[in-house]
């Protein structure tokens, strides 16, 4: 592998009089491990810095004293303020899924990485990591709905009668947004993972294969990699909602039956985040006319994106935040703890954010929302997982392997054996280092 992406600050300062803007959990919502620093954390007087901070680190501190180098923190630009700054503030990384995915990889000295953010990421870094690094979640009940709407379990079935019917004729391109076992589905078809940052490359490589793509889990990521390629849309053919029951591959599965089918240049699989269909064109519209950039993120639907001014991942509306000019007004659509986030950073420098569903009319009815799942992840999960840690007493369902299949109701999870493991390791590596072999040689 080659050389590693740089994890620059997120530029996020906690200011100690601005309370932080995450909602308590209820008690009952934490491990039993976990309940003891929940409770401690609950009677703190506020949420702010000042009233944080020195109670996390009571437990941050020791810990890193304890593991020294061999500690790495990490988290996603989509934690709230807080966990990104608490993150940051105890020497780890904030990043995209991709950057993130590759710092057990490219950090070979760090054996205990602990994530705040979302399973699937956290099990990303685990298909990386050597047998040396242990990989673990602060509340392992963070998923992401996308994901859930494209379990192993639901996905795999149709896969396989899709290889029944194309052979080796279909190629599985994954979403990071998936699990190792869709990634591995990827590998096995000599396929690739890909992010909101490389999909147009990834997807661009797939079509070089002169195969038909089976695009997971995404299917507004899938349509706007593919109208940002050119590719002819009526020949993008989306699967019917995985949330609707099992799908058979029959001539009323999909719009045009099976013929469409079998004409299309890619398939793709229902699944989306809830977090960014709220948007609609009317949204990028109402900002637009009012003088305002509006820059969303490709799991927004098509029309949404097509309207924009930009579109692009979270790593490309991070920069556009930070490169932003005193005086300018930007209405960005993605997560509500980024823009949130993103809000403070532009504040500090005179430049105006607002999150593109907040639109201050009433015949509007969608507000912002942040992703609820991954800000399953807070204060008390940190400070008990790096405690815990420390301790030697570290809940072993905090503790990520490649192939994990966690039920994010309750934690309830199936982990492969060994032979098995190592078979998915190799198969969903193979597909995550496709990936990186082509977003290097593009030079990105
Ligand atoms: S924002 Fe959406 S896609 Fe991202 S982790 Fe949350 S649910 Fe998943």
């Amino acid at each position: 592998m080659a050389s590693t992406p740089t994890i620059q600050s997120s530029g996020i300062h906690l200011e100690p009089e601005i309370p932080i803007c995450q909602t308590d959990l209820p008690l009952d919502w934490y491990q039993e491990e976990f309940k003891p620093y929940a409770e401690e954390y609950l009677a703190l007087p506020d949420r702010t810095p000042a009233s944080v901070l020195p109670w996390l680190d009571r437990y941050a501190r020791p810990a890193l004293d304890h593991f020294g180098d061999d500690l790495m923190l990490v988290a996603h630009f989509y934690m709230g303020g807080e966990i990104v700054k608490l993150v940051e503030r105890y020497g780890g990384s904030v990043a995209d899924s991709y950057a993130l995915a590759l710092q057990a990889a490219r950090h070979p000295e760090k054996k205990v990485i602990v994530e705040s953010a979302v399973h699937f990421m956290a099990e990303a870094i685990a298909i990386l990591a050597s047998d040396e690094q242990s990989v673990w979640i602060t509340n392992p009940k963070a998923g992401c709905t996308m994901e859930m709407l494209a379990k192993d379990w639901m996905v795999l079935p149709v896969a396989d009668q899709l290889v029944e019917r194309y052979g080796d004729d279909l190629l599985c391109v994954a979403y990071m947004n998936t699990s190792g076992r869709l990634k591995a589905l990827a590998g096995r078809t000599g396929g690739a993972v890909c992010t909101s940052s490389n999909a147009h490359l990834v997807v661009d490589w797939a079509r070089k294969q002169g195969k038909k793509i089976l695009f997971v889990p995404d299917q507004h990521l899938g349509r706007n990699t593919a109208d940002r390629l050119g590719m002819d849309l009526s020949r993008v053919v989306a699967l019917p909602d995985p949330q609707l029951g099992a799908i058979h591959l029959d001539d009323a599965a999909v719009e045009g039956g099976l013929a469409a089918l079998d004409a299309a240049e890619m398939i793709l699989w229902g699944s989306y985040c809830g977090v960014h269909t709220v948007f609609s064109a009317e949204h990028v519209k109402w900002w637009k006319e009012r003088g305002w950039t509006v820059l969303v993120h490709p799991e927004s639907p098509l029309e949404v994106v097509r309207a924009a001014d930009g579109q692009g991942s979270t790593h490309y509306l991070w920069k556009a935040v930070m490169e932003a000019q005193p005086g300018d007004k930007l209405a960005i659509g993605t997560e509500g703890h980024f823009v949130r986030n993103a809000r403070e950073q532009g504040r500090q420098r005179g430049v105006e954010i607002v999150h593109l569903a907040d639109i201050p009319d009433r015949s509007f009815e969608s507000a912002g929302c942040g992703c609820a799942t991954m800000s399953r992840n807070d204060p008390p999960h940190l400070a008990g997982m790096l405690d815990l840690l420390r301790k030697g007493t570290p809940p072993d369902i905090n503790r990520v392997l490649a192939g994990d299949n966690v039920d994010e109701r309750t934690a309830a999870r199936d982990r492969l054996d060994d032979t098995e493991r190592r078979d998915l390791v190799r198969d969903a590596r193979r597909s995550m280092e496709r990936m990186i072999e082509i977003t290097e040689a593009a030079g990105t």
